[in-house]
């Protein structure tokens, strides 16, 4: 008899020595909450020696469970699997089985067998098991137009030997990898409904940062576009569980003022400015330790090294910027890996384009930016930001610091 399971593998958690059973019992929980809303019925997550696994109550359900589990932050992989008994033959017919399902409907195809023993107790090494159960399942195929292939087989079966248990799968997702979603703090990232700012985001979280996003929206002035999309892009970052909220602002007003009061050349700097100083006043009152943008150096305007510089003396807050070294292309691909491209290339009316001047200073000087934010009274803007924010709920467990009220 077998059942099915997930079996999820996780590499770079296991390279932490002594904090290794923290990360897996935290990577344990995250897992447990993403299940908790799954539409299919599963067991709690275990723990097996280095690995963890989940049993799917309908196997036909199980690979529907891999692949939202392949999302979370810290899988490096999941296996589809059969879990039987360490007998012998159940372990060489369920290996067979698994093969015939895996198998190609019609002409020949190769496969190979690949084995991995942790219960040391176990009377076969992987080498004895590899080469048994390989023959054994030569020998029931050759017939239906099977080969061993040592090299890209069109199968791979893999036998994992775990904890009393066998594990034998042929279907393996890979998964995004990094840091369990609460071992790394709590940032704050400007979230535009642009194509950068969601992938900053999602490497963020793939470090194990719960993310607490923040959006202008230039409402009054333009209609609600932008924030109906950001909070779509939120729907597909929050498959990681490291998106515990979404901020709304509406800025338009605030930039209508600063364009009646600085030149036009320096107001691009003076919206970011203020972002990022009402961004840091939120992060403080959620205890969020850093700051994310998607900005890359050069990428545009706003974002040469000069401006950089002139908007990031606005905070002392850190600002990370994990985009800062990649080339548009290598967004761009990552966001359709992601699956927010698509919702970032439509049109939407964003602050951005509010109130934008013709010509914006691309290399800022620090004494003209220092005379401009001079004339406005940014507390009082500050604080009418703050108390306009708008609050989307995406991973309640994680949203933790509910009032705003020490903004
Ligand atoms: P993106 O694709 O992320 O919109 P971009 O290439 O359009 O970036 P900019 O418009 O210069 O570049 O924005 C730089 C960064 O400033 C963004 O990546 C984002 O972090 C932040 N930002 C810009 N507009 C907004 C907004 N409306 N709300 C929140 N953050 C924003
Ligand atoms: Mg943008």
């Amino acid at each position: 008899m077998s059942s099915t399971v997930c079996f999820i593998s996780f590499h770079e958690l296991a390279l932490k020595g002594r904090n290794r059973s923290v990360f897996e019992r935290r990577l344990q929980g995250n897992l447990d909450a993403c299940l908790e809303s799954a539409s299919f019925e599963t067991s709690r997550v275990k723990r097996i020696a280095g690995s963890l696994t989940v049993a799917v109550h309908d196997p036909s359900q199980a690979e529907e469970c891999a692949q939202l589990l392949a999302q979370i932050p810290g899988v490096t992989a999941v296996a589809v699997a059969y879990k039987t008994s360490r007998d012998w033959e159940v372990i060489c017919d369920t290996a067979l089985q698994a093969l015939r399902e895996a198998a190609p409907e019609q002409g020949s195809y190769t496969f190979k067998v690949d084995s991995r023993r942790s219960s040391t107790d176990f009377p076969k090494n992987s080498m004895d098991i590899n080469r048994e159960v390989g023959a054994h399942l030569l020998a029931a195929t050759i017939d239906e137009g099977a080969g061993v292939r040592m090299k890209n087989p069109d199968v791979l079966v893999s036998v994992k030997i775990v904890g009393g248990f066998t594990y034998i799968s042929t279907k393996k997702i890979k998964g995004i990898g990094g840091l369990p979603t609460g071992s790394s703090g709590r940032t704050v990232s400007l979230l535009s409904s642009g194509i950068d700012s969601p992938v900053a985001s999602f490497r963020m979280m793939k470090r194990g940062s719960v993310v607490l996003g923040l959006h202008f929206s230039g409402r009054p002035q333009t209609n609600d576009s932008s924030e109906r999309l950001v909070i779509d892009i939120g729907e597909v970052l929050a498959r990681t569980g490291g998106l515990a909220r979404i901020y709304v602002i509406p800025f338009g007003d605030i930039q209508r003022e600063i364009a009646g009061i600085v030149e036009p050349s320096l107001r691009v700097i003076m919206y970011r400015r203020l972002m990022l100083v009402i961004a840091e006043r939120l992060a403080q009152s959620q205890k969020a330790k850093a700051l994310i943008t998607g900005e890359s150096l050069g990428q545009v305007a706003s974002q040469t090294l000069d401006n950089i510089v002139a908007t990031n003396e606005a905070v002392e807050m850190p600002i990370l910027r994990p985009l800062i070294g990649s080339d548009k292309d290598e967004i761009v691909n990552e966001a359709r890996h992601i699956g927010s491209f698509d919702l970032s290339i439509q049109d939407a009316e964003d602050c951005c384009t509010l109130f934008m001047p013709r010509s914006p200073e691309t290399h800022a000087r620090p004494k003209q930016v220092a005379a401009s934010w001079d004339l406005l009274d940014v507390e009082d803007l500050v604080q009418r930001a703050l108390d306009s924010v708008e609050v989307h709920e995406f991973n309640p467990r994680f949203g933790g610091h509910k009032s705003l009220r020490n903004c």
